[in-house]
């Protein structure tokens, strides 16, 4: 029996790369709902090629319009957040996979697991902001959540037939980015077209400004502590430029695990889309290239600590974890925010980073329950524009 997976964010990186291991694999997997926001010549395209019941995107104007481009008439165009969880539960699927930046799935993806169903999580704001939450809901209703975050997925592989109690802590790898060897009076008069080259893996924009900052790397330690509950003293990072180890998991006897894979997100999203099973390797025509430089890179893996001065983002992000609450919501939220303005000239790269410092400074948190979630994202959005106007001024 194919698995049958809604796509939120089917227009973005993720959703892309996720759709052509799907391709490959056309006789394990349909594909039962797309959506995407604003972008309705990928989507007419990806839909007039699988046809999936439901469709959905991000306005009932663009609904319409992606209407006109279909060569099939599916079961329902819906839009906007009700869209989303009309995608992830009303269209027959096993598997959601949430690929969408920010919080707009956040319905979608809680919808999805109180009827107990199977998520794929790349969104990682999602898990950020509304971590234990969803991770809680996920455990109550018998609902799993397979991380896509190769980082995540590669401690989720170390994990499997381990005992959690055996844990005795994490190492989450990082690539650097652009500017792991740029001085800060460097990074201060950083572009975002340096910001937006990443030197290894291919991803979104967003993710990747993310990774110049290493803001991603602490987005991905406050999303380690919800996926397997462990405390922040138990989560380390470590720079690894080659990218080839992507996670360590040390257990209480000495033991090490560690997962190498070539710096492909398709493997990730394969691995989350077919768990427990795992897909033998069609995708790539060039997997024994890919064999053979791997273990070209392997032969010279290096690690070496974080610079926290120059990169101060895993600091904010212990520090969020450890204020709790909605702290991890105005974090990523506020990141989100500095960071279109630094893409769109606005502040400076290292701005990011003190917009991010001071808005943690000035919250007061509430309880994390949905409402309070979403009211925190708004209080970070309207911190961060505030603080984009005075730097605009200066
Ligand atoms: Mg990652």
């Amino acid at each position: 029996m194919a698995r049958r997976v809604a796509i939120l964010g089917s227009t973005g990186s993720i959703g892309r790369q996720a759709l052509s291991v799907i391709e490959a694999h056309r006789d394990r997997f349909e594909v039962a709902a797309l959506a995407a926001n604003a972008n309705i010549d990928v989507l007419a395209q990806q839909a007039n090629a699988l046809r999936p019941a439901v469709l959905s995107v991000g306005s009932a104007q663009l609904s319409s319009e992606l209407a006109k481009a279909l060569t099939y008439a599916p079961a329902h165009i819906a839009h906007g957040s009700d869209g989303l969880v009309a995608a992830a539960t009303e269209s027959g699927a096993d598997v959601v996979l949430a690929a969408t930046d920010g919080m707009v799935a956040l319905r979608a993806l809680v919808a999805s697991l109180e009827r107990g169903m199977r998520v794929a999580l790349a969104n990682k704001e999602l898990l950020v902001s509304a971590g234990r939450l969803l991770c809680d809901l996920a455990r109550a209703r018998g609902a799993s959540i397979v991380p896509v975050d190769s980082e995540h997925s590669a401690l989720f592989q170390c994990l499997e037939g381990e005992r959690r109690s055996s844990v005795a802590s994490v190492v989450l790898t990082a690539s650097g980015g652009p500017f792991w060897t740029h001085t800060l009076e460097q990074m201060g008069r950083a572009t975002p077209e340096e910001a937006l080259a990443h030197p290894i893996w291919s991803m979104g924009p967003k993710n990747t400004l993310d990774s110049a900052t290493m803001m991603n790397k602490g987005l991905e330690i406050i999303e380690a502590s919800h996926l397997f509950g462990l405390e922040p003293q138990r989560i380390s990072v470590v720079v690894h430029r080659q990218s080839i180890v992507h996670g360590f998991v040390l257990f209480n006897d000495g033991n090490v695990k560690a997962q190498l894979a070539a710096p492909d997100m398709r493997l990730p999203i394969g691995y989350a889309l077919s768990y427990p099973e795992r897909l033998a390797r069609a995708f790539s025509e060039a997997a024994t290239r890919d064999a053979i430089g791997l273990g070209e890179r392997a032969a010279t893996l290096s690690f070496e600590p974080v610079d926290e001065t120059r990169f101060p983002s895993l600091r904010l992000a212990y520090d969020a974890l450890a204020a709790g609450g909605t702290h991890p919501a105005v974090l990523s939220s506020v990141n989100e925010e500095a960071g279109r303005a630094f893409l769109q000239r606005k502040i400076k790269f290292t701005e990011i980073c003190s917009i991010v410092e001071r808005a943690l400074e000035a919250y007061r948190s509430g309880a994390d329950g949905l409402g309070e979630i979403e009211a925190a994202d708004r209080w970070g959005r309207a911190f961060a524009r505030d603080a984009i106007g005075a730097a605009m001024r200066r």
